[in-house]
């Protein structure tokens, strides 16, 4: 059965024209807000995005791809697929580049995932795995974490012979805690073979030591990984991002994408930015440094916080209502954090790391609503 949710009477009363089963049991996204009234300038801590920005390299590449707007751009992605591939070492005939790694998400489901058919995704997953699934007709069905941490015993425990797909983040948002390499292979071995094992790397740069399941990818038939330059690469507003799967994944998917999905600026700033390794590297190593700063500040305000793997901290507070108050401190201050709500965690805010000088104002915010 569908979730138990009121399709709103606006358009179920007012004409006889039915979307497809499961679209209208989409609760809309919810982004993380960018003003607050009264406040010019905020400080926007609540969509995880690059504080610094992209690379220059890559707002160069852009300007001078705005000259070309004339001209449709590639449709098979050549040259970002293959500047991927040479900085992660990845095959290019098996990356596919979506308009964000969302495209891709909702392609796995509208190739792999039908009515009847069920797609799991854990307790505090991200909000696009039931919506891309419910656009799909399928069934989303949502597994239990233990203490915000993926499950891989409950997810094959909750494995049936009508699950198509499996969504996981490692790192996961908005626990920001991470899933051994070791855990991740054992779900992997139990994961069925008409099964696909989706691993979403949006966060993978900011986790020392991890490639997002690469090696998985390339010795299986149905594991597939995606990535994003939303995040550390600083452009989240030029919406690409790309997924890696075996060959006949990438096959299947390419039939649907549509042939001019990313514009020319997109590929070209995306391109660049691929390239800036450098920019990557000082953008993480800050991101590190101040995380860690977050972290130990919330802890020493007797705020409960897991070890962060990504680029914000999920603060934990004695109950929703401290949350709540905690929230309104901090945009009386002009600062804006994402609430977790929607993902089943109402008495925590998740907190993107900022800028130096951004992550000591979040202290000190919170710092003087302890006080007081
Ligand atoms: C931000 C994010 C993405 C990336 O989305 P894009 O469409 O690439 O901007 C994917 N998965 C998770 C878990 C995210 O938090």
């Amino acid at each position: 059965m569908p979730p138990p949710v009121t399709i709103p009477v606006t358009i179920s009363a007012t004409t006889p024209i039915r979307p497809q089963p499961g679209i209208l049991y989409i609760a809309l996204y919810q982004g993380g807000a960018s003003n607050i009234p009264g406040h010019g300038a905020p400080l926007k801590l609540s969509s995880n995005e690059n504080p610094f920005g992209p690379s220059p390299g890559a707002v160069e590449a852009m300007a001078a791809a705005v000259l070309e707007s004339n001209r449709y751009p590639s449709t098979d992605h050549g040259e970002l697929r293959g500047a991927i591939a040479d900085i992660h070492g990845l095959k290019a005939e098996q990356i596919i580049c979506g308009a964000g790694s969302d495209e891709v998400i909702h392609w796995l489901n509208q190739a792999y995932a039908g009515p009847g058919d069920e797609v799991l995704y854990t307790q505090h997953g991200f909000g696009m795995y039931p919506i891309a699934a419910l656009a799909a007709g399928a069934m989303p069905v949502q597994v239990a974490e233990r203490d915000r941490v993926v499950d891989v015993d409950t997810l094959i425990e909750a494995l049936t012979e009508d699950t198509r797909l499996i969504f996981i983040a490692n790192p996961s948002n908005p626990c920001a805690t991470m899933l051994a390499s070791d855990e991740v292979e054992r779900l992997a071995d139990a994961v069925p073979d008409q099964c696909l094992l989706i691993l979403d790397g949006a966060y993978v740069e900011f986790a020392q030591g991890h490639d997002g399941g690469k090696a998985l990818v390339e010795t299986r038939n149905n594991v597939v990984m995606t990535r994003t330059f939303s995040k550390v690469y600083g452009l989240g507003g030029l919406r690409v991002g790309y997924g890696y799967g075996p060959r006949h994944v990438i096959d299947t998917l390419n039939r649907i994408r549509g042939p001019f999905n990313l514009s020319g600026i997109a590929l070209a700033g995306a391109e660049a930015a691929a390239r800036d390794v450098d920019w990557v590297a000082e953008c993480t190593r800050i991101n590190a440094d101040e995380r860690a700063r977050l972290v130990g500040g919330f802890r020493q305000l007797g705020i409960a916080c897991d070890d962060s793997h990504a680029n914000f901290v999920l603060a934990r507070f004695a109950d929703e209502a401290t949350a709540d108050a905690a929230n309104a401190h901090l945009k009386s201050d002009g600062i804006i954090v994402r609430a977790t709500k929607s993902y089943g965690l109402p008495h925590c805010l998740r907190v993107t790391v900022g800028r130096p000088e951004d992550n000591t104002r979040v202290l000190a915010s919170l710092s003087a609503m302890v006080a007081t």
